[in-house]
């Protein structure tokens, strides 16, 4: 099938490369030139595991192809994703002036009926006003279906290949139809193709993230009172997930989820409630215990140095929003560093990906160490912000060579606490006595 894929970012890279992958013919257009200029070079703009290698096979087996110009895409393809940006706009709704703008320049390219795909993470009635917006413009005959996209980023490759499920919410068989053939090749484990009404898979989106959220928050509250009364959250978290109806799935406690989703949607969904009118109390709350919990080792640092960190050195493990990506939009190590700098503190940090993204967020204000030992030099205490998989096993002789004082606040759990206060550390985590 001959496919366009409009935004080039964490999703429309990946989509395009997976559908390049299945035999498909795939141009991918971004507006921004530098990434196309870029991609057409066989580097990719982002950390994604697994990504650069389909990129590069499939740009080199010619069935992978980038450019700026929209217009072209779509008059040579039959199926056309939206895969732009939605972010939070002011007053927390998903802001769709890319997602519009992007379906007013396709419905004034067509040249035949046209498939196009909302695969942004959209409000229900989005499908709708897409349908509408592009009317105006067009005289040809399309359909607009909702794909949700569910991929995970640090494993965005596989989950698109074997996804453990496909929504496609469509008004018009001919249109689902296309759309089942296309993902056919991804669904022979059999998972299943569910079609449906777009208003209903618009929300199977935000469901998902939302009840996602809402888990992280919760574990986050049920580990703040195990650390009022000496309980253990790690043991309270393997108790649970025997539950077969809780399952051991997202039960880790921590210093809370960012990234460009779930905060993002969860404010989405209660804008969208509100404006008929229902008040979803318990994403409200979701929002404000995440709000609380990015703020949690720094209340620990607080109550450890006092309220100034005025001559003190702090380290930081890992920077972006989890580990395998180099994403820091919204990562809890923004307001967290904000906040080491507010008081005063010298920061060294390490990422193994998000050194560059980093460098947007804090410019010189922070020393990017080049290794993670080399960011405990002189350290009077190290923050555990990412739980990349290359901290868990860290020489603890060198850590404590390394630093001034050997004080450790673990914001995600990685250390079994009575190994590393073994080794002579000072050490809190979240949760855990
Ligand atoms: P992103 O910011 O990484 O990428 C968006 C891209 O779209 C950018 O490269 C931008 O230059 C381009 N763009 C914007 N307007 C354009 C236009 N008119 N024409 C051409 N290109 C245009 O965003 P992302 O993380 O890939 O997310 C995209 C959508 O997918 C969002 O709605 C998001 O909520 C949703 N989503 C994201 C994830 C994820 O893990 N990141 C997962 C599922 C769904």
């Amino acid at each position: 099938m001959k496919i366009a894929v409009i935004g080039t970012g964490y999703v429309g890279l990946v989509v395009g490369a997976c559908f390049a992958e299945t035999g498909n013919d795939v141009v991918c257009v971004d507006k921004d030139a530098a990434k196309v200029r870029m991609l057409k070079r066989g580097k990719i703009p982002i950390y994604e595991p697994g990504l650069e290698e389909i990129v590069r096979s499939n740009h080199a087996k010619h069935r992978l192809h980038f450019t700026t110009t929209l217009a072209d895409a779509v008059r040579k393809s039959e199926v056309i994703f939206i895969a732009v940006g939605t972010p939070t706009a002011e007053d927390g709704s998903a802001d769709l002036q890319h997602v519009l703008a992007a379906a007013r320049e396709v419905a004034r390219s067509m040249n035949g009926y046209k498939v196009i795909v909302d695969k942004s993470t959209v409000p229900v009635g989005t499908a709708a006003l897409v349908t509408a917006t592009m009317a105006k413009e067009t005289t040809h005959a399309f359909s607009v279906v909702s794909n949700p996209e569910f991929l995970k980023q640090g494993a965005a490759v596989d989950d698109f290949l074997k996804p453990d499920r496909v929504v496609i919410g469509s008004d018009d068989k001919r249109a689902a139809d296309i759309m089942i053939d296309l993902y056919r090749p991804f669904t022979r484990t059999g998972a299943p193709i569910m079609v449906m009404d777009t208003a209903s898979a618009e929300m199977c989106k935000y469901a998902a993230n939302a009840m996602l959220a809402t888990r992280i928050s919760f574990m986050n509250e049920i580990a703040n009172v195990c650390e009022l009364y000496g309980a253990d959250v790690d043991k309270v978290r393997q108790a649970i997930a025997t539950d077969k109806r809780i399952g051991p799935a997202f039960l880790f406690p921590g210093i809370g989820y960012g990234g460009s989703c779930f905060p993002k949607d969860v404010k989405a969904i209660v804008k969208f409630s509100a404006d008929k009118k229902y008040s979803f109390r318990i994403l409200e709350a979701v929002e404000a215990v995440n709000a609380r919990q990015k703020q949690r080792l720094l209340t620990k640092l607080d109550k450890h140095f006092g309220k100034s960190l005025k001559g003190k050195t702090i380290a930081v493990w890992g920077l972006s929003f989890k580990p395998r990506t180099d994403d820091m939009r919204e990562a809890p190590a923004v307001p967290l560093i904000n906040g080491l700098l507010e008081r005063g503190a010298k920061v060294r940090a390490f990422d193994p990906e998000a050194r560059d993204m980093a460098k947007m967020f804090f410019g010189k204000k922070i020393h990017y160490a080049a290794n993670a030992y080399d960011a405990l030099t002189g350290a009077d205490a190290l923050l555990i912000v990412t739980e990349w998989n290359e901290f868990r096993e860290p020489d603890f002789f060198r850590m404590k060579r390394a630093m001034k004082t050997p004080v450790v606040f673990d914001g995600r759990n990685i250390y079994d606490p009575e190994q590393i206060r073994g080794f002579g550390f000072t050490y809190s985590s979240i949760g855990r006595p």
